[in-house]
């Protein structure tokens, strides 16, 4: 067995350890390919965050089926959430299926690679010590290092499955994530972005985030820094006055809201109240007068009123939001919120998310028209999907369309915001255009 295909389900994190997997399969003498077909082995990279996403991967597990006839040698493996979350259920596929692994278990993939070629095998222990800060990954292309710092959570938010299917909170050594960072520099990344689930807990000794940005802030050629998901309460003034004086730190935060009726929030045991939260934003608005503020937000969780929905729909605008991200409320089997009774009909919570991203989308709208007109530094990411156009992003995460050579890829450019659709902007360039560094 010699070439393997990693196809990638869900969030940033499962992108970081899809690359993860990369690195330990290349070191390993195994060649990664990019369609199935041509591998001896293809394993996905799976999310369980909500039941739709599972749903999706069942079905690719049909593809493979097929394939499988053809190529009965063909090794199928499962990797990720979805992979701990249905261990039991998935093994049951075991006609298709050779190999569940979940996120602890990436280390030993080789080793169960060669195992599952003679007999079904599953690694699905979670291992509180293990952090993968000795593995280098194998980054993909593109301007941006994604950069696990912190794996697992201790949250325990009652509609999420992530702190069981990912273990405990632990964070990776600042020694290893600084080495990883200073080598992703050296291979022409110029953006960096930090993960985890609750990222800004990040702890090691005495050490918080705080002095993992300004460590961070330090890395020759790291021109920009972000970070995802923060969690609300853990935006310590120590962090936030952290943010504001390392350079490379980006005006740009994506702060998880979930709720704005205090007694949802409790149901879904956010550890705050929509005051709390009001505060840590007027707090980061303080010390970064620019920043912009994307947020996640779900709708019909069991109990919701159509009052706690009015006041999440008021959160909308007192928080300011330049960018939401919506979604019906997923029951997940083995969470807490699996027992709350008093579901919210389908047709009500559907029609709840869309009054919310109406609402949503048109405060973006108004606050990007406000912003034509202005001057920023963009980053060229890649060429935009259609036309010959390019696409670069600003400091506060606005996406530009820029006519540029596609050669400028990495390359930063100051433009002049020339209009919107109302969620990107096209760009043009102004003099001196080329930023220096
Ligand atoms: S903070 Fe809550 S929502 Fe986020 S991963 Fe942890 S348990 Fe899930």
């Amino acid at each position: 067995m010699k070439r393997v295909f990693l196809e990638t389900y869900g969030c940033q994190m499962n992108v970081a350890d899809s690359e993860l997997m990369a690195g330990v399969l290349q070191r390993a003498g195994l060649e990664l390919v990019d369609r199935a077909e041509d591998a001896d082995a293809v394993i996905l990279n799976t999310c369980a965050i909500r039941e739709n996403a599972e749903q999706r991967v069942l079905g690719r597990l049909g593809d493979y089926a097929h394939l499988k006839l053809a190529n009965p040698a063909l090794i199928v493996g499962v990797a990720g959430c979805m992979a701990q979350h249905l261990r039991a259920k998935l093994l049951d596929r075991k006609r298709v299926l050779d190999l569940v692994v979940g996120p602890d278990g990436y280390r030993f993939l080789p080793e169960l690679l060669r195992r599952a070629a003679g007999e079904p095998v599953a690694e699905v222990r979670l291992d509180r010590d293990e952090t993968y800060g000795d593995l280098e990954p194998k980054r993909g292309p593109g301007v941006r290092a994604w950069v696990t710092v912190q794996r697992g959570c201790d949250k325990f938010c009652t509609y999420c499955v992530v702190p069981f299917t990912r273990g405990r909170e632990r964070s990776l050594p600042l020694a290893d994530l600084v080495r990883q960072i200073e080598h992703a520099a050296a291979e022409g990344f110029r953006e960096v972005v930090l993960l985890g689930q609750t990222v800004n807990s990040w702890r090691e000794g005495t050490d918080d985030f705080a002095d993992l940005l300004r460590a961070v802030g330090t890395v020759d050629g790291v021109r920009r820094i972000r970070f995802t998901s923060p969690y609300p309460t853990d935006f310590t003034p120590r962090v936030i006055e952290a943010m504001a004086t390392t350079a490379a730190v980006c005006e740009h935060v994506h702060l998880p809201l979930q709720s704005g009726s205090n007694a949802v929030l409790k149901r879904m045991r956010r550890r705050y109240t929509r005051e709390r939260y009001l505060e840590v934003v007027g707090e980061l608005r303080q010390a970064i007068p620019d920043i912009t503020l994307s947020t996640d937000i779900i709708v019909g969780l069991p109990g919701e009123t159509e009052q706690q929905f009015q006041e999440t729909l008021g959160m909308v605008t007192e928080a300011g939001f330049d960018d939401a991200y919506t979604f019906k409320y997923s029951v997940r089997e083995g969470t807490p919120a699996e027992r709350i009774v008093d579901h919210v009909p389908e047709e009500v919570a559907s029609e709840r998310l869309q009054r919310l991203i109406e609402m949503a989308r048109l405060q973006t709208r108004q606050r990007n028209a406000s912003r034509v007109g202005q001057v920023h530094e963009v980053l060229v990411e890649r060429p935009a999907k259609r036309g010959h156009l390019m696409l670069a992003r600003t400091r506060q995460n606005f996406l530009v369309l820029v006519d540029v050579p596609r050669d400028c890829v990495g390359e930063y450019r100051r433009v002049r915001l020339t209009g919107t659709t109302g969620s990107t902007f096209t760009g043009a360039l102004e003099h001196p255009a080329l930023v220096v560094i």
